[in-house]
């Protein structure tokens, strides 16, 4: 309490306190002996206007303590004292310390801040569930209106992805803990899923029963997409959708702690297609793809609902078959996957047939580790497609020695050139009217230093996995050449030899002025040579076929399509493509005596060859009912035992000649 000239008349301890002054250096002083000029100033002011209106004024100000330093904020009156008899005495001021209101009021304001501009949704629903508030960032997210939501249950969001149990342990969370946290999917009101983080939090009374809840949510929807998008682009195959070969392995993994558990047995099968590459490459991309996705379908049809069918890429999938209590189960659902995939495929307006090989492993009998067992599966599939195609065969040991004996082969390869050890040998192939030798067929043969002679159906197919082809081609053909020269020039003019050309060579490479220099050096005419190509050939891709076809006529060479019967027997290509012999594989003509279907099929395959202007070499003629046979049915031309088996260059030179006597 002041007098109206601003001396301090008393004071409480509380104001002692905040001025940190005793009695003495506050009673009969004024606000200038406390405070700062500046303080003083405002509250001399202050004071007047009191003194002069005559009515009470209320303050809000910080101050700060003087000895300890707070700062405190005062809710201040100060009113005029009078006397009974109304005379203006003096000033009397309280100051309340409303630091904590003032902080509650600042939190509230801030809290209202972050509510209204939150980017999370905010949902709060009191005990029963029902909505008190929602704030704006909740309103954009779900498409609804804060009014079209109080009073309701915050079910109304709910999408149904997630199940019953889902809830209850959310609520059992929030039950005992008093807040849960987790992923869900929520439902917009257009009816639009959405994924969100939500936080629930608890508020309590002070009874501990339950006040409010508070959700806090988000959209993420679109990470969460991205996030799924990752996640299946590194773990499934984008074509079929089926696992792919990282979560093939995965499974593999689970599966066999599975078994190991279990005591039974899993299988791991490797299918690779057998002509896909041709299906690609006559009817396209897009057609190719629809295989894959019917492939897909069977495949999963075939097996059962535990089992894993991944694609690992082109056409090779991968199954685990797994919890096998007998080995038969698993031969059966191999046996109808073969079927399966041997049935027709509607591919737009086409139809096609493909077929598959099987390689199977099975653990723990084959082995215990998943790269073993992959290798296996690989080396299997392998062993299924050398023996023929569409067939399954099991993984045994002496398969790890074939698959380490190419690897050796492949290896020997490499100096059988510069060490001579390959060598031509000469079929002839004769006139079946006179059997006058009219051509020879060049067949390769490999003098191995340690394993003796190897045929050529054991190496040429590695050299063609290798790559060497290439070079042996190269050097085959300058043999083949070099003897040409010698035996036209000495002994038959008109000699002609057949030279195997490997559907590799034929596909790669796209320059053969290399081999008509070699046959210019030596005056060897173009029309020497015979270029023999298989039927798989034809199928691929038609334009660089008829190109390559036409350069070896325009040099003057012809073409014979060798083993005709044994591949895709299409008789349609055989009109687009000039060719100029057709050989008769040997697998139709060593039953011709016996097998009437063979024998009349052998008589048409002439017949046609006939009419398209086609001569007929018939391979594997061994003895003279055969020949007699097909001299009948108009055949050409015979090759096989009968008239002689592969000659070397020195055999077949003595032959010629003998040959070239008799004429
Ligand atoms: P191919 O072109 O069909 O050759 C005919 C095969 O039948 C030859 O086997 C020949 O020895 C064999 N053969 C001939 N007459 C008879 C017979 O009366 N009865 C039986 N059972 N077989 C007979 P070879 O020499 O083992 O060659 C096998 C295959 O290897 C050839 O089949 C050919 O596709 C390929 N080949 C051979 N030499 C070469 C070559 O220099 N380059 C390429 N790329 N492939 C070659
Ligand atoms: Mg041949
Ligand atoms: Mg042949």
């Amino acid at each position: 309490m002041k007098n109206s000239a601003g001396v301090y008349l008393a004071c409480n301890q509380a104001y002692k306190d905040y001025v940190g002054l005793s009695d003495e250096h506050i009673i009969g002083k004024t606000d200038f002996d406390i405070f700062s000029h500046d303080e003083a100033e405002l509250f001399e002011e202050q004071d007047k206007r009191i003194l002069k209106e005559g009515k009470p004024l209320v303050i809000k100000q910080w101050g700060t303590y003087a000895l300890s330093g707070n700062r405190v904020f005062f809710d201040v009156i100060k009113a005029p004292v009078r006397t009974p008899d109304g005379e203006l005495v003096g000033v009397l001021g309280i100051g309340r310390d409303i630091t904590r209101r003032k902080e509650d009021e600042e939190k509230l304001e801030l809290a209202a801040l972050v509510y209204r501009n939150s980017s999370e949704a905010i949902l709060i629903s009191n005990a029963d569930n029902h909505i008190l508030a929602v704030n704006p960032a909740f309103e954009k997210i779900t498409g609804y209106t804060a009014a079209e939501v109080i009073g309701r249950d915050p079910k109304l969001l709910s999408s149904g992805r997630q199940d019953k149990a889902f809830y209850k342990a959310m609520w059992d969370a929030l039950d005992e803990k008093g807040y849960w946290r987790g992923e869900l999917w929520n439902r917009r009101k257009n009816g639009e899923s959405y994924a969100s983080w939500l936080t629930i939090n608890v508020v309590y009374n002070e009874d501990r029963s339950v006040r409010y809840y508070v959700e806090l949510s988000n959209d993420f929807t679109e990470k969460k997409e991205a996030e799924d998008m990752i996640w299946r682009q590194a773990n499934f195959d984008f074509l079929t959708n089926l696992p792919n070969r990282r979560m093939l392995m995965d499974r593999m993994k689970q599966e066999l702690v599975k078994v190991n558990q279990s005591g039974k047995k899993l299988a791991l099968l490797f299918l690779d297609l057998d002509n896909f590459k041709d299906i690609n490459d006559t009817l396209g991309h897009d057609a190719g793809d629809h295989l894959l996705l019917d492939v897909a379908k069977r495949l999963k049809d075939c097996v059962r609902e535990f089992d894993t069918v991944s694609r690992l890429g082109g056409d090779e999938f991968a199954i685990i078959l797994t919890e096998l209590s007998d080995l038969p189960t698993m031969e059966k659902i191999a046996h109808s996957i073969l079927r399966s995939l041997a049935q027709p495929y509607q591919l737009g307006s086409e139809i096609a047939y493909v077929t598959g090989s099987i390689g199977i492993t099975v653990y723990p009998d084959d082995g215990t580790d998943i790269d073993t067992l992959m290798r296996n599966a690989d080396q299997a599939l392998y062993a299924a497609k050398l023996a023929g195609r569409n067939r399954m065969s099991y993984f045994t040991a002496s398969m790890q020695a074939a698959a380490q004996n190419r690897i050796r082969l492949a290896n020997d390869m490499r100096i059988a050139i510069n060490e001579h050890q390959f060598e031509m040998l000469y079929q002839p192939i004769v006139e079946i009217e006179t059997g006058r030798i009219q051509k020879a067929e060049a067949l390769i043969r490999w003098h191995h230093p340690v394993r003796g002679i190897i045929s050529p159906t054991e190496f040429i197919f590695i050299a063609e996995e290798t790559g060497q082809i290439l070079t042996i081609s190269d050097w085959a053909f300058g043999e083949v050449a070099r003897e040409l020269s010698r035996w036209r020039e000495h002994l038959f003019p008109d000699l002609q030899i057949s030279f195997n050309i490997s559907p590799i060579v034929f596909q790669n490479k796209n320059d053969y002025s290399d081999w008509f220099e070699v046959l210019e050096k030596l005056n060897v005419p173009g029309s020497s040579i015979v270029m023999e190509i298989t039927e798989g050939v034809l199928i691929v891709s038609n334009t660089q076929v008829l190109d390559r076809l036409a350069e070896f006529h325009q040099y003057g060479m012809e073409v014979a399509l060798d083993d005709f019967g044994t591949g895709y027997s299409s008789l349609s290509y055989l009109k687009k493509f000039p060719i100029d012999y057709l050989k008769i594989d040997q697998a139709f003509v060593r039953h011709i005596e016996n097998e009437p279907k063979d024998m009349a099929l052998c008589e048409a395959i002439i017949v046609m060859a006939h009419k398209l202007d086609m001569k007929v070499i018939a391979e594997g003629v061994q003895d003279d009912g055969q020949r007699l046979l097909l001299a009948g049915a108009g055949c050409n031309y015979g090759q096989g035992y009968l008239f002689s088996e592969p000659l070397t260059a020195a055999e077949f030179e003595k032959l010629l000649e003998s040959n070239r006597l008799e004429r």
